[in-house]
């Protein structure tokens, strides 16, 4: 923290997220600022700081963590990088907030984990819509009973993927990208949140319709089995571009039926629908919910409460993402009990 008590925060990933979202998201907070940049590349380091005003930029992990400026390491980089910067943060004693997914294999993800904890540093996932008001007010609706007993649920989150954004989701294998990594991650936490259990197995199918190249898959349908014996079902694309996201939970007095669910700008409708007919709910002001994530995560460090997910919630999204990705190769339902033994194994 600096002089006059800011947090100060340093950037891994010279990111279009970034630039688009978490730059806002930090400076729109009034004890924290933007301090420093990281990219491999010195022009794009050099450039990013110019454009957004950033006093510092690095091109190595480990000179950004070593500036005493940065108190708090956003890490925004590509996939296959996340677990190697998160470990540099961990070592120098740095909070991390890691987006997803937390890394390309669970037992990268539940090695983060274990660093972070060992070194005592703040561990967050920026699963952002847990912090999203519709996301908050479905939550809330659930908790207090009003559709009795959930039965079912269902999560779709189907875009036409922006043009900006077609280069490593859909063309590097190795990248990690995909709508099982890039949207699902966020769907699982969202339902894990949402309804209170976890995700215990899945059965999948994918496609790759021509969007996505390399054996990437651009959509995908599956099955979604939680503690408790509740169903979901997921449905995640890169390449339908006329239908927007939905997020709906079944119970046993009703309905709660959210369309634009998966939205971080807002613009979701919920309504609840029960034996008295359909009735809007008021999800109240809809922020941007990256706004929400930073700040607990500020308030995590400041030692007030938990990050909004914390890299054990990451670990969960990435193990499921990780299931559906299995299922749909083997053709087989995948337990989420045997991977996670397995990352625990390889960690
Ligand atoms: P960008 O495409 O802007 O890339 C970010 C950085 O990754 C680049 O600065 C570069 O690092 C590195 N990179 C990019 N392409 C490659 C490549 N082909 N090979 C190696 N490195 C590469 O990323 P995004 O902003 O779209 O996504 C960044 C992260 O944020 C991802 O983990 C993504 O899943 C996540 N994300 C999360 C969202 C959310 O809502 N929570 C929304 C969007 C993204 P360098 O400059 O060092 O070379």
């Amino acid at each position: 923290m600096n002089s006059v008590g800011k947090v100060g925060w340093g950037l891994v990933g010279a990111s279009d997220i970034a630039a688009r979202f978490i730059i806002g998201a930090i400076r729109s907070q009034p004890d924290a600022e933007v301090v420093a940049v990281m990219s491999r590349s010195p022009q794009w380091s050099a450039e990013y700081a110019r454009i957004h005003s950033i006093p510092s930029h690095h091109t190595s992990v480990a000179d950004l963590v070593a500036n005493p400026d940065v108190d708090v390491v956003y890490v925004s980089s590509d996939n296959r990088l996340h677990r190697e910067q998160t470990m540099a943060a961990a070592r120098a004693g740095k909070p991390v907030l890691c987006e997803k997914p937390l890394a390309l294999d669970p037992a990268d993800a539940a090695a983060m984990v274990d660093a972070c904890r060992e070194a005592g540093v703040v561990f967050g996932t920026n699963h952002h819509l847990r912090t999203a008001a519709a996301i908050q007010t479905i939550r809330r609706v659930v908790r207090e009973g009003i559709v009795g007993r959930p039965l079912a649920a269902r999560v779709s989150h189907l875009t036409n993927l922006p043009e900006h954004l077609r280069k490593w989701r859909i063309k590097e294998p190795a990248a990690g990208g995909g709508p099982i990594n890039d949207m699902g991650t966020h769907d699982f936490d969202a339902l894990r949140f949402i309804l209170g259990a976890d995700i215990v197995d899945v059965t999948a199918m994918t496609v790759s319709q021509g969007l996505a190249a390399a054996g990437i898959e651009d959509g995908v349908m599956a099955s979604l089995r939680f503690d408790g014996g509740l169903l979901a079902s997921f449905h995640a694309a890169y390449n339908i571009g006329f239908a927007g996201s939905a997020l709906d939970v079944y119970g046993t007095e009703g309905s709660l039926l959210c369309r634009n669910a998966m939205s971080a700008t807002g613009g979701a409708e919920l309504v609840l629908r029960t034996a008295a007919g359909d009735r809007a709910v008021d999800i109240g002001p809809q922020g941007l919910a990256y706004e929400g994530t930073v700040r607990a995560f500020i308030d995590a460090v400041r030692g007030r409460g938990e990050p909004a997910a914390t890299g054990f919630d990451g670990l969960q999204s990435l193990l499921v993402a990780t299931a559906v990705r299995e299922s749909a190769r083997s053709g087989r339902a995948v337990a989420i009990s045997n991977l996670m033994a397995l990352a625990r194994e390889e960690s």
